[in-house]
């Protein structure tokens, strides 16, 4: 369903109008190309060799003075007097940022050893977070911490794509970046996928379609899983990508076995989308209502990445990548099944993911979207509509491509070292921490 205020706010009596009336004033998100270049700062005394991942961005040092990319290095800021190093890099050019342009931080973990160090390394998360929220003009602001192992080419994947038009509705995110096992650099950035096998569930329509259009763009052979219901709208998505339907109900006491038999050479990426809702408040829930979402969108998740895991389905280098949503971190009136539901999301991706790791050679997150617009989205009554579009920084919903490019990242063979994240597309919803 069309934003018409999105569209509104894009015209001069629009822009004029919202202005006098105090309104939100969302930017059109640029999700093409960026034309500006990189301003890489440093806070604290750093050991991080950043320029050569910088270089391979492709964004190219800013000369114009209005950079699309700000990196600030301030993995060396280990005590409160250096954030005014942080201040003193970002102050001077934060006004020059490109519209929809991106300020990436990097730091490291709070260390529980060092209580000076945690202090201004935790005093990033909540300099980030609220940057985010007055920086306006379609910028985001996040935060990547670097696990102390981890080495510059480490990051290359998550710089590559907080840095580019990929993150458009990612913002005041703290991602942990670990060490670099099971890191591998793609032959060709563009093709990162090619000669991968990727199962997304849920596929046939909305972020399911998107998340699989994106892999296959990026090379993967895609399997379109969906409901046998949906077989035909799943078999013309699948063909449109050179790739094959699978239908298949994901609450099948046996899905794993049949996804792994149809599927002999093993998947790469397995992407958990399936979902649905049924609201109505606790006391108006009847237990067919919990039961069925809390089946869907979790115990199917459970038991399929259970079964093909044991089975050795998913090939080493894996990457299975589930489906959260900010109503299981934040909570949502008469969604008490669908809230309890991706929180266990949140729960089972950050248990299994080291496991997964030193088991299988597999990661394990979660992309957890705010509002974004699907079906499921315009089905939602009028007020509640608007106030979840406008109710985050960026002032608009993400599209389906904004959760299928985050879950791309996720699955990117040079993503080893991000594992156990539970990464919101939300455009910094106010809803949740
Ligand atoms: P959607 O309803 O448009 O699509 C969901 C797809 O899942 C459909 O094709 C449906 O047939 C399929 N599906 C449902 N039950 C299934 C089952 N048992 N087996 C196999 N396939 C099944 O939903 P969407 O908006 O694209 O949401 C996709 C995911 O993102 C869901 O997990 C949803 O909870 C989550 N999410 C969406 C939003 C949003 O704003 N749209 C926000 C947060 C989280």
């Amino acid at each position: 369903m069309a934003d018409r205020y999105l569209s509104f706010t894009g015209t001069a009596p629009g822009r004029f109008l919202t202005r006098r009336l105090g309104l939100p004033q969302p930017a059109a998100l640029e999700r093409g190309a960026f034309s500006g270049g990189l301003l890489h700062l440093t806070a604290g005394k750093t050991d991080l060799d950043l320029a050569p991942v910088l270089a391979r961005t492709g964004l190219g040092p800013d000369d114009t003075g209005r950079p699309a990319a700000v990196v600030l290095d301030a993995t060396g800021v280990r005590d409160v007097d250096a954030l005014a190093e942080v201040h003193a890099a970002l102050h001077p050019v934060v006004r020059s940022v490109a519209t929809s342009g991106r300020v990436v931080v990097l730091g490291t973990p709070p260390d529980p050893a060092d209580h000076h160090q945690a202090a201004a390394q935790q005093a990033l998360e909540g300099f980030t977070r609220s940057l985010g929220k007055e920086i306006g003009r379609g910028r985001t602001v996040n935060l990547v911490r670097l696990a102390d192992a981890a080495r510059a080419d480490a990051t290359e994947s998550t710089l590559r794509f907080l840095l580019s038009p990929a993150s458009a509705y990612v913002s005041g995110q703290v991602v942990e970046v670990g060490p670099a096992s099971g890191t591998a650099a793609p032959d060709d950035w563009e093709l990162p996928l090619a000669g991968r096998t990727a199962l997304v569930t849920g596929a046939a329509r909305g972020i399911g379609a998107a998340v699989a259009h994106t892999l296959a763009g990026q090379g993967a052979q895609v399997v379109v899983l969906d409901v046998p219901q949906a077989e035909d709208e799943a078999r013309r998505a699948a063909e449109r990508l050179g790739g094959t339907a699978l239908a298949l109900d994901i609450t099948a006491a046996d899905a794993g076995e049949r996804i792994a038999a149809a599927v002999p050479g093993g998947i790469d990426v397995l992407v958990h989308n399936a979902g649905i809702t049924r609201d109505r408040r606790l006391a108006n829930m009847p237990a067919d209502r919990w039961s069925s979402v809390l089946d869907v969108n979790l115990a199917s998740v459970l038991r399929t990445t259970d079964a093909l895991l044991a089975a050795g389905a998913v090939n080493r280098g894996g990457r299975i990548v589930a489906t959260a949503s900010i109503a299981g971190l934040a909570g949502n009136a008469g969604q008490t099944n669908y809230g309890a539901s991706k929180a266990g999301i949140v729960g089972l991706v950050r248990s299994l993911a080291p496991r997964a790791l030193a088991g299988h050679g597999v990661t394990v997150n979660a992309v957890a979207p705010g509002f974004i617009e699907t079906r499921m989205t315009a089905a939602v009554p009028l007020f509640i509509r608007e106030a979840g579009r406008r109710m985050n920084s960026l002032a608009q919903g993400g599209l389906p491509v904004d959760v299928a490019q985050t879950s791309a990242w996720l699955a990117h063979p040079a993503s080893g070292a991000v594992n156990g994240q539970v990464v919101r597309v939300c455009g910094q919803s106010l809803l949740g921490a």
